[in-house]
């Protein structure tokens, strides 16, 4: 059969690459001249360093199936990501761990006495979160939600913690020891020579062909067998019931001569620092030596027509859209919606290949009609 994917981003790739091998002839295209979307990475020509272009991405997973796709397209090298964050004039390590607290308040606690104090900060009355804020408050109570989550979070959404689910503040552990690695995951690491290389490996099979720079045109369908599409769900419709919401960052970007932060991430918590975080990328890479460095100052803001669509803003508001533009979705044959533009959702790489694997195996298994979604997005 023959298949039209919508995006050469990771679902993309990792949906045309199954069908592929499949048997199918997969067409992907891209309005942007490079593969990769937001994962993309390249090398800077003045320092070498390899730079994430569309920000950090770091690959970190338990699903070893998801860790075995990704090692046989690509070396991977070891990368644990430790964060710093400055805080009222100081630096401390996230995500917040024991050094964090003893730091923070200037104790030397241990474990069972580190937790015994937080829990009599933390507000026990909150039984069940309902937001963001609620969740801080529960978990590690009102000074350090303050200092490392409520300005960076108001910077980082637009809007006030309290209008935000918890489930955003669930990504960040709180750890009563020294480990300051920011994920949990079983398999973490990084690509040795960068995500553009990778996701080149996975489009490399005969039966895949690639266009960049082509925008989707609604004629392309009619050859098509069957559409994957992974740009934003109502872009497909053409918003016409209106724009689901997202974050779009800017990137103001410098070099510096030497080390500019010691640090991959530093993030800033303090309401009066405009930016998020810095990123120095040649952090990312701790394997190779690079003299000079280059630097993101990262700052969030609303999404408007034209930006780069980053996080889905999934307010209430928007969620009464999403759910319409669902309804849209599966009143549509012949399109299955994928990826985190496809079906609005905060979604890591993992879950991004793990579901596309599952989307691919869902066509190649189905009896029926494909439905519109794999995982339904509301
Ligand atoms: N967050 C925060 N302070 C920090 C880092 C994160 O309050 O120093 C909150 C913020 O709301 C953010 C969320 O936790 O959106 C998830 O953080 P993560 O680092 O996972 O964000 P990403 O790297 O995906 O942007």
């Amino acid at each position: 059969m023959k298949m039209l994917l919508v995006g050469a981003g990771l679902s993309g790739a990792v949906i045309g690459r199954a069908l592929a091998e499949a048997g199918h002839h997969c067409r992907i295209i891209d309005s942007r001249d490079h593969i990769g979307g937001n994962c993309y990475t390249r090398r800077d020509d003045e320092t070498g360093v390899m730079m994430h272009v569309y920000g950090p991405h770091i690959f970190h997973t338990d699903d070893a199936e998801v860790w075995d796709y990704v090692n046989r397209f690509a070396a991977f090298m070891p990368f644990q990501n430790r964060v710093k964050t400055t805080s009222q004039g100081a630096v401390y390590s996230l995500p917040v761990n024991l050094l964090t607290i003893n730091q923070f308040f200037g104790q030397t606690l241990r474990p069972d006495e580190a937790r015994e104090f937080i829990n009599q900060k933390a507000d026990t009355s909150i039984e069940e979160p309902q937001n963001f804020e609620e969740q801080a408050l529960r978990f590690v109570g009102r000074d350090l939600y303050e200092a490392f989550f409520k300005g960076y979070t108001e910077k980082q959404w637009g809007c006030s913690p309290t209008e935000l689910p918890a489930s955003i503040l669930k990504r960040l552990p709180v750890r009563f020891n020294y480990d300051d690695n920011y994920f949990f995951h079983r398999f973490q690491g990084m690509p040795r020579d960068g995500y553009t290389p990778m996701i080149e490996a996975i489009l490399d099979h005969p039966r895949i062909t690639v266009e960049l720079s082509t925008p989707y045109d609604p004629a392309m369908a009619a050859d098509a067998d069957h559409v994957f599409w992974s740009g934003p769900l109502d872009g497909y419709f053409d918003y016409r019931l209106g724009r689901l919401g997202y974050r779009t960052l800017d990137f103001e970007q410098f070099t510096y001569d030497g080390d500019y932060q010691g640090c991959a991430v530093m993030n800033y918590g303090d309401r009066e620092v405009p930016w998020t975080r810095i990123t120095e990328h040649k952090h990312f890479s701790p394997w190779e030596n690079h003299e000079g460095s280059v630097c993101y100052r990262e700052y969030s803001r609303e999404a408007g027509p034209d930006d780069i669509p980053y996080y889905p803003v999934r307010l209430v508001e928007e969620k009464t859209l999403l759910a319409q533009y669902v309804d849209l979705a599966q009143a549509t044959p012949g399109v299955t919606f994928v990826g985190r533009l496809g079906t609005y959702r905060y979604l890591d790489m993992d879950v991004t290949i793990r579901e596309a694997l599952d989307t691919a195996g869902a066509f190649l298994d189905r009896t029926g009609e494909m439905p519109a979604f794999v995982k339904l997005p509301v």
